[in-house]
């Protein structure tokens, strides 16, 4: 079967020309989900489980038919371990506040890997807080695979949870779950395995994992977003707390007592997302059919992506290379992965950079971020080569701005902008009006001085001079230290009442930057003269 075979099943590729690498954030429909959502939308909707009359009883049969699919797709051993979320996000916070509530105690500890999404810590954190638990991290090592010995290691009589990704948002690592999983079962630990980036391109198979819960996303496996799963051993299940409470999930309701269902029944208060289960039901058949071609198709282009991006100068790969589902983290050297993301941008690459939500990783790593192009079964050689072709355009650009590191820029920032032809020039003109702005030292780089609200980060300080306002700034990107510039040009003329009158979005428009800017980085700079706005209107 041909590559673009599985891509003509996804309509998206037929009316847009920009080439989407970013599949780990989210994943593109295929046609057979967008008509089973809409098929039930138009003709088959009802209510699930309290009415009799025909609609209603189909609507049911598909919603719990879904629930089937998803047993098969898992392999679970039966369809009452499969509990409806929003997404892995919530599967795992049900998770954290029923076993706080009913299992973790004071001193018990945690263990999570060093690779977790945000969605694996936070909720952790929280449980920890209420109970007293203690959180343990299984370290990496410097390109960010999990040490395994040193992690089994960390097993010990408290070891209450392991919580794990089974794939790395961030890097593509697959883990070695299964002596991780034995070694948490010889100390009588519960394991929750985050498969919310394995169940799209691995098969997944909790029986043979012998993980007691396991959580994904169905807008991650070509499903609608606001679907999700959370498996759970039927044992444990019954004897967990519920998380929300309300209608359906109760047998029998009176003011001082309400008697609870079964699972999964008891975690599904409230009307579920009936037309998105059944979205999923829908694209887990898609995934579980095309499998091999799944597979096949995505080792080819990882293997192109890895040659690609090897071609390009200064780069560096982070994670595992030969334990890797289809994504690859990178970073170039001395260039800030947003300014290289911006640049992609332009060229009609979608893709992700920052930290992915695996802040405590990139930290181990001594990294800001990484740029990360994610495929999935709908990319194609040429979404590879085109990716390969910016990249190596935003590299070149970014060099020849270091290179004129020497030379003074122009005077007049706003007359070289305006003058610009074309995004790369324009980039070129605002990246060296950054070299005209007065670095903020790095011992002051702190807390009180860092802004919130940019895709990078940015640190400021204004102070009151008799000759107007100064300011010092820095931020890695050299995009936002050129725009903070921009900035500066425009209100050093005006008074503090003008300056508080300012307005930034017409003054970018004029320059013709506004089209350029993403709403964060829009948004970076409005936190930028907000603060400013703040200073002035405290100095009058
Ligand atoms: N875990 C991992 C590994 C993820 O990649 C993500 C999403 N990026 C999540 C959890 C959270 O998924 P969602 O936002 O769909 O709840």
């Amino acid at each position: 079967m041909s590559a673009n075979h599985l891509r003509h099943l996804f309509p998206f590729f037929s009316q847009s020309d920009v080439r989407y690498l970013d599949s780990a954030a989210t994943s593109h429909k295929p046609n057979g989900v967008i008509k089973a959502v809409n098929d039930f939308t138009v003709s088959q909707n009802a209510n699930v489980h309290r009415s009799s009359y025909p609609l209603a009883q189909a609507a049911t049969g598909a919603f719990e038919s879904a629930r089937r699919q998803v047993q098969c797709f898992i392999n679970a051993s039966r369809c009452e371990e499969i509990i409806w979320t929003k997404g892995a996000t919530e599967g795992i916070n049900i998770l954290a506040h029923s076993l706080a509530a009913s299992y973790l105690q004071a001193g018990d500890e945690i263990l999570l890997s060093c690779l977790e999404h945000h969605a694996n810590i936070v909720p952790w954190q929280q449980a920890a807080m209420r109970t007293g638990a203690k959180i343990r991290v299984l370290p990496v090592d410097d390109q960010g695979v999990l040490q395994l010995d040193a992690a089994l290691n960390m097993f010990n009589s408290k070891t209450a949870l392991l919580a794990i990704g089974q794939v790395s948002n961030a890097l593509g690592n697959i883990n070695p779950l299964t002596p991780l999983i034995e070694r948490a079962r010889q100390h009588s630990a519960l394991v929750l395995v985050d498969g919310a980036q394995a169940a799209s391109h691995l098969r997944v198979d909790v029986q043979a994992l012998d993980c007691d819960f396991y959580v994904f996303s169905g807008h991650k496996v070509y499903a609608p977003s606001g679907i999700g799963v959370l498996y759970g051993k039927y044992d444990l299940l019954a004897q967990l707390p519920p998380y929300q409470t309300g209608g359906e999930m109760v047998q029998r309701v009176s003011f001082e007592h309400s008697q609870f269902m079964p699972p999964p029944v008891k975690f599904e208060a409230g009307t579920p997302n009936v037309a998105g289960a059944i979205g999923l039901g829908c694209a887990l058949d898609f995934v579980t059919q095309h499998i091999v071609d799944i597979q096949r198709q995505e080792t080819a282009l990882y293997h192109l992506l890895i040659e690609g991006l090897r071609s390009i100068n200064g780069i560096k790969l982070w994670g595992e290379i030969d334990n890797s589902i289809a994504l690859q983290s990178y970073t170039l050297t001395n260039q800030a992965t947003q300014d290289v993301a911006l640049m992609l941008a332009e060229q009609h690459i979608a893709m992700r950079a920052g930290h992915h939500c695996a802040m405590p990783l990139m930290q181990r790593l001594g990294i800001d971020g990484t740029l990360r192009a994610s495929l999935a079964c709908y990319n194609n050689s040429d979404d590879v080569q085109a990716l390969v072709e910016a990249l190596f355009i935003a590299s070149k650009n970014l060099r020849q701005v270091a290179v004129n590191d020497t030379k003074l820029p122009v005077s007049n920032i706003a007359d070289s902008v305006k003058r610009a032809k074309g995004w790369d020039e324009i980039y070129r003109q605002v990246m060296l009006a950054g070299k005209q702005l007065e670095i903020l030292p790095l011992s002051q780089r702190t807390a009180d001085t860092e802004l919130f609200g940019c895709e990078s980060q940015v640190w400021l300080r204004c102070e009151h001079w008799k000759n107007g306002l100064h300011i010092q700034a820095y931020s890695p990107s050299k995009m936002v230290r050129g725009l903070i510039a921009v900035i500066i040009e425009a209100l050093a003329p005006l008074s503090l009442e003008q300056i508080e009158a300012f307005d930034l979005s017409n003054y970018l428009s004029e320059l013709g930057l506004a089209k350029h800017l993403s709403v964060s980085r829009g948004n970076g700079l409005n936190a930028v003269i907000a603060h400013i706005k703040v200073f002035c209107a405290s100095k009058q």
